[in-house]
């Protein structure tokens, strides 16, 4: 390493460990061989991250350079992180819950879709030409309210979809209440185009599906790289890699490898899960076979029953001081889940949760998003702000494309978005959150 320029070297706290296991994971099959990283060793391209971004970042990079050595690093499990924990919605028009009417302007709109179906068709072909397993149901979502107010907001909701010339269904009380087999709700717009799927069960059987130029090593976090040429040097708890090219997917981390410091706003969302529920339990949940929900407020509670039978909520926003949670944070949103399921399902209150979780969202002051070249031969694709599962997948494929010196429309469109702004000093965004936080999740009563 002779030619090796001297670039500083950057020491990188790795993310913590989730306190508690996300029910997803647990549901999604046997667990795969673990194989960290060991020794020194070289690669054309290193990826750091397997979620959303990251997984298809490896993909890609790995598809257009073929002769290329593609590895693909995660501080923990893949699946396990806030990709495989998310609700599993894969959405074509994320709904922006900083909005009243949930959208932005009509441009903005009409990209944010262009690059979400561009996600939903690389994950579509995962599950299609790949055999990626992973419960995939395009049933489109319901956007359900549960009080008039919520019914306000979806009215704004409709006439915000009618400006994009989209299309969707009103379901009206009776027909809600039998699919849900809740009381609870009152009236929902149904939107075609978002896909459900198990998040746990995608990544990791589409790790298995990766091209064979990439090797994936888990348990691998990075903890310091020197950017340079000929190669970056990255150091991990047991080696080394040196990397032409690194591509960081880390999510609100990628602040720690030097990039976008004081930008980023860490947020914890959390979610619970039911057992399977036996045959005279399902009952009780309505006609429809699996769904999902997504609250008129968007303090509200999310729902999904899912294929194997189960129910699971999400709701809570928290400041995560440091990306940090803990097991006690846990616990307290599952009081807020438990409260939520008994305003929905009161005779089935019993039942409890088999698992209760919390997951990241990195957020920006702006929305501004991280995507493109950070530093010579240096890409990043990061910030999710609420939704990145689709947009998660858009990202990852086109910074890959990026780094691979390709062009194409969606890279066109990511290359104009605002990247993410300053935020105010730490405590002072840290109470600013959690009053908005408090304050909307009143708001959001009984759609809690
Ligand atoms: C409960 C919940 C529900 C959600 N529901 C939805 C939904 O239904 N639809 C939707 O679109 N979005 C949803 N989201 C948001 C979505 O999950 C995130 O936007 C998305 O997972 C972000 O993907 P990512 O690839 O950017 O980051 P992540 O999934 O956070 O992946 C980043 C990875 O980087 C790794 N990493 C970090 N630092 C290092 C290091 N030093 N070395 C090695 N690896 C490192 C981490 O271990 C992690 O695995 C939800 C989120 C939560 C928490």
């Amino acid at each position: 390493m002779s030619n090796q320029t001297r670039a500083k070297r950057i020491a990188i706290e790795p993310p913590h460990a989730e306190p508690t296991m996300s029910g997803w994971y647990l549901a999604a099959g046997p667990e795969l061989s673990v194989v960290p990283q060991v020794g020194d060793i070289e690669c054309d391209c290193l990826v750091v991250g397997g979620g959303w971004m990251g997984l298809h970042a490896a993909r890609r990079f790995a598809e257009l350079n073929p002769d290329s050595s593609v590895v693909l690093v995660d501080a923990g499990r893949i699946g396990n992180n806030a990709s495989g924990r998310c609700m599993g919605f894969v959405i074509d028009l994320a709904h922006n819950p900083r909005k009243q009417d949930f959208v932005e302007d009509i441009k903005g709109n009409k990209e944010e879709l262009f690059v979400n179906l561009e996600g939903i068709d690389y994950i579509r072909s995962a599950v299609e030409e790949l055999g990626v397993d992973c419960d995939w149901d395009p049933q489109g979502k319901y956007h359900s309210a549960a009080t008039d107010h919520g019914v306000a907001d979806l009215k704004r909701f409709s006439e915000a979809l009618d400006t994009l010339g989209q299309n969707y269904t009103w379901i009206e009380r009776e027909e809600l209440q039998a699919m849900t087999g809740s009381k609870h709700y009152i009236r929902a717009l149904h939107h075609p185009g978002t896909i459900l799927l198990q998040p746990a069960k995608y990544l990791k059987n589409a790790i298995k599906a990766l091209p064979a130029n990439v090797t994936v090593h888990e348990n691998t976090p990075i903890t310091s790289v020197s950017f340079g040429a000929p190669r970056h040097v990255c150091e991990t708890p047991t080696g080394t890699i040196r990397a032409s090219k690194a591509i960081i997917c880390a999510s609100g981390y990628l602040t720690r490898f030097g990039f976008f410091e004081n930008r980023a706003i860490p947020l914890y969302t959390f979610a619970s899960m039911t057992r399977p529920l036996t045959q005279s339990e399902l009952a009780r949940v309505g006609n429809k076979r699996a769904y999902g929900l997504i609250p008129a407020n968007s303090f509200g509670t999310t729902v999904r029953r899912t294929i194997d039978n189960r129910l699971f909520l999400r709701n809570v926003y928290a400041y995560a001081t440091d990306f940090k949670t803990t097991r006690q944070d846990v616990m307290k949103a599952r009081i807020q889940q438990q409260v939520a399921f008994d305003r929905r399902w009161p005779e089935l209150s019993s039942i409890g949760f088999e698992a209760s979780w919390g997951g990241l969202l990195t957020l920006a002051q702006n929305g501004g998003m991280v995507f493109g070249e950070l530093d010579r031969n240096v890409y990043g694709a990061a910030f999710c702000n609420g939704t990145g599962v689709a947009r998660g997948a858009a990202f990852g494929k086109a910074i890959a494309e990026m780094a691979s010196d390709r062009t194409s429309p969606v890279i066109d469109i990511l290359k104009m978005r605002a990247s993410p702004s300053r935020t105010y000093p730490k405590p002072v965004t840290a109470l600013g959150v959690r009053i908005v936080t408090a304050l909307r999740f009143r708001q959001a009563g009984a759609e809690v």
